[in-house]
């Protein structure tokens, strides 16, 4: 990225930050901001795929929404996983500890809040992308990058009980 695409990068990420500790994630399409700044209105100024861009944004987004594992992001990530048919039988403790059976659980809760803010991207302007976690399908590429986004939102997420 050039000096130009990091600016647009850095004024875009910390407006949906904003929108994210304030939980109003779920209304950003009606905040105002800059849009000639922002990726989100301007795929067309991001400098490499606008997918990889949209759902980078949405894993920086989620640890600040919700910081830490306190009782009502591991009530969420029981609901994801008896929602899917998973084990709902694993504690704080089993999360912090990463065991198996919970870490399949909060994978998908993070994966089902990506893709949720996707959709809530797809709405955010007239001239933003539709993107689903979908679209990365059998592109190596773009697979590879949600994966990594997945595992940097858990670590960051674990991260902060670690001490
Ligand atoms: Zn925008």
């Amino acid at each position: 990225m050039d000096r130009k695409d990091t600016q647009a990068f850095e004024a875009t990420i910390c407006h949906f930050q904003r929108i994210a500790k304030e939980n109003r994630f779920a209304e950003n399409a009606s905040i105002a901001h800059d849009t000639d700044q922002c990726l989100v209105c301007r795929p067309d100024r991001c400098a490499g795929d606008p997918f990889t861009v949209y759902v980078d944004i949405i894993a920086r987004c989620l640890p600040v929404r919700r910081p830490r594992l306190d009782p009502d992001l591991v009530a969420a990530i029981a609901e994801d996983a008896q929602w899917a048919g998973l084990s709902t039988s694993f504690t704080v403790q089993d999360l912090k500890d990463r065991r198996a059976t919970a870490m399949k659980a909060f994978r998908l809760w993070v994966r089902n809040a990506l893709e949720t803010g996707l959709e809530l991207l797809s709405v955010h302007s007239p001239t933003s992308l539709s993107f689903s976690l979908e679209d990365a399908r059998g592109i190596p590429q773009r697979e590879a990058f949600v994966e990594g986004c997945i595992e940097r939102v858990m670590d960051q997420i674990l991260g902060e009980n670690s001490t």
